[in-house]
């Protein structure tokens, strides 16, 4: 076992930091209260090697690890948290699933102008009746000839507002064996994007409408039955939210740590006061053990898809970790770090959104709770087989 980062690791994270430094800390505060997808980042990002570090180097990505794509977000985010979104879109997103199940033709499609930063891919799950129930999702896909017909609404989607093309999420047929995935393009007959709405974040989305909307065969990702395959395929989007609601965590922490060995107040730095150390060895007691359980995860993925377990205990710690130390890290800065002057209080805010998306907290603990006693807890209760 070993707890260090290989020769190469260490490197890579070096460049990576070197990159981030020069071109993306200037202006990490403007980027991080500005509402859509920053393309200039991802473009840039692209030039760099840093868009699809987790494709195949045959579909035009890097054909590196997870730990590689992780390394990256982390050294994004500590210098500039928004641009590490463009990490995520590029690595872990929806675009990891469409490059493992996308067909030659879809990939040769859609893919280049993806991993080079041009389009952006947005994920449509979540309904208005179907949030934590992902599978009550009503969305349905009816054969039309050559086509297939859309009809439903999906809500939340990130990225909505910039995408080009949609990962959406529907029913070809009853229960969970009926579900799959269709890509769909703005601009598709009867696809009507609604107004954005804002998250608490900053970040925006829009009410995505389906209404007879004709979309060709050639555009099925999954065909029914392959909801197995997307969620298998969402734990790398989970990693991507763990790390970086960790990394939002340390930035925070990194942050605050300076101001309180600098600003002094009766007298003394603040760092002097027990009171405050103590808020610290915490909050490095927290980040430590969020981190290696981050690590295991990825590492253990390889080149792979990451285990559902060990994905749902390291985004549970690390989004519960990465809000807890962005908060407490507010606290120690005072009124600096309630300020949107500095991305402390912006870290805070993101990371309360990812203890909601890809997992809940109480989703992923009642993961960890069927591994904990090796048996299934049906959310549904004595009716679920009846609604299945
Ligand atoms: C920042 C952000 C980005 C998002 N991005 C996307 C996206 O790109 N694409 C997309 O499709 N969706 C996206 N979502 C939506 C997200 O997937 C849903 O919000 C999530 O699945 C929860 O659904 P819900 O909001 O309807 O809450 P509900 O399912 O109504 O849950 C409400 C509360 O009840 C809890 N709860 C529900 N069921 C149980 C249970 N069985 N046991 C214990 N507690 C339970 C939940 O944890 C939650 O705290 C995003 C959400 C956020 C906040």
């Amino acid at each position: 076992m070993n707890f260090t980062f290989t020769e190469e690791q260490q490197l890579f994270a070096d460049s990576v930091r070197r990159f981030a430094l020069d071109h993306l800390e200037k202006d990490a505060l403007k980027r991080a209260h500005g509402p859509r997808f920053p393309f200039d980042v991802a473009q840039l990002m692209s030039r760099q090697g840093l868009m699809g570090i987790t494709i195949g180097e045959q579909d035009g990505g890097q054909g590196g690890s997870l730990m590689d794509a992780v390394i990256a977000i982390e050294q994004v985010a500590y210098v500039c948290p928004r641009s590490s979104d463009v990490v995520q879109f590029g690595s872990f997103g929806p675009i990891r699933t469409f490059a493992e199940y996308g067909t030659p033709e879809q990939k040769a499609r859609w893919l280049p102008d993806l991993l080079q930063g041009r389009t952006v891919m947005s994920l449509g799950m979540t309904e208005p009746e179907a949030g934590s129930a992902a599978t009550d999702l009503k969305t349905t896909a009816r054969p039309d000839g050559s086509h297939y017909i859309l009809n439903g609404t999906k809500v939340f989607s990130t990225f909505s507002p910039d995408a080009a093309i949609f990962l959406i999420y529907v029913r070809f047929g009853p229960g969970v064996g009926g579900i799959g995935s269709v890509i769909v393009e703005r601009g598709a007959p009867g696809f009507n994007i609604g107004q954005p709405s804002s998250f608490m974040s900053g970040e925006q989305w829009c009410e995505l409408h389906f209404d007879n909307c004709r979309v060709p065969a050639q555009n099925v990702l999954l065909g029914p039955g392959g909801f197995k395959k997307q969620m298998a395929g969402f734990n790398v989007e989970r990693i991507g939210n763990s790390a970086r609601a960790l990394a939002f965590g340390r930035y925070a922490f990194n942050k605050a740590r300076e101001h309180v060995a600098t600003r002094e107040q009766f007298g003394r730095p603040l760092c002097e006061f027990q009171g405050l150390q103590w808020k610290f060895a915490d909050m490095a007691i927290k980040l430590e053990g969020a981190q290696l359980l981050l690590y295991r995860a990825a590492a253990n993925a390889d080149r792979g898809f990451p285990s559902a377990y060990e994905t749902a205990i390291a985004k549970a710690a690390c989004n519960q970790v990465g809000f807890e130390v962005a908060h407490e890290s507010i606290q120690a800065m005072g009124a600096t770090g309630y300020s949107c002057e500095t991305l402390v209080e912006y870290c805070m805010r993101r990371c309360r959104g990812w203890m909601i998306a890809g997992g809940s907290v109480e989703i992923l603990k009642n993961r960890i709770a069927e591994h904990v006693f090796d048996r299934r807890f049906d959310q549904r209760g004595r009716h679920a087989d009846a609604a299945e």
